[in-house]
């Protein structure tokens, strides 16, 4: 996607450790013209699947999610990382270990909102180890659904996360691809 190519280089930051720091448009700021055209791109590329909810995973997805979700007229669920006085105690829940934070975290979605034999489509704004992913498919495993595409809004090629996907048969669909990240500067696939 080349307007977000653009944007990339003209707003991203990169941090310590590869960190892609893109708080003007997608982690906190939201420029929601261009989330709209994510939004009509994944509509695209998953066109040819019957997509009965998107699943996501807080903080950063969520907008992405929303939005996305226009296009395909369906629900979004996200899975919460921390838990509220109002998270239901029936809940499918997995271990996710943040690249960005050192941390391991229980994500969680209650049980009610994943329905066995649903077309479940995974959205989230980085792939870097995939973590993120395997755990909301670990989740919609324990729910007896199926995931039938995973839309990241900006994919470390120079990761792992790409590879474990793609060798679990997935439908991965990444915007963009950095391939390499040298001398401050980005290399798109
Ligand atoms: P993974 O689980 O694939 O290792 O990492 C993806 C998750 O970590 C995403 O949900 C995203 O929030 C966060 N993440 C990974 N790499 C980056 C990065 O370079 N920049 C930002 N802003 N978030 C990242």
């Amino acid at each position: 996607m080349k307007q977000l190519q653009k944007r990339i280089l003209s707003d991203g930051k990169i941090l310590a450790g590869n960190v892609i720091k893109v708080d003007g448009f997608i982690n906190h700021q939201l420029d929601i013209p261009l989330i709209n055209e994510m939004g009509k791109e994944f509509l695209c590329r998953f066109s040819d699947v019957k997509i009965d909810k998107i699943l996501t995973i807080e903080a950063s997805g969520i907008a992405i999610a929303a939005i996305t979700a226009q296009y395909f007229n369906v629900p979004v669920v996200f899975a919460k990382k921390t838990e509220g006085i109002t998270t239901s105690i029936d809940v499918y829940a997995s271990n996710v270990h943040s690249f960005t934070k050192d941390k391991t975290s229980r994500i969680q979605v209650s049980k009610q909102f994943i329905k066995e034999g649903e077309n479940i489509l995974i959205i989230d704004d980085f792939l870097a180890n995939a973590q993120a992913v395997l755990g909301l498919l670990d989740i919609i495993t324990q729910g007896g659904a199926h995931c039938v595409g995973v839309g990241i809004v900006i994919e470390k090629g120079f990761q792992e996360g790409g590879r474990i996907l793609k060798e679990r048969g997935l439908n991965l669909q990444s915007l963009v691809v950095i391939d390499a990240i040298k001398d401050g500067k980005f290399t798109f696939r």
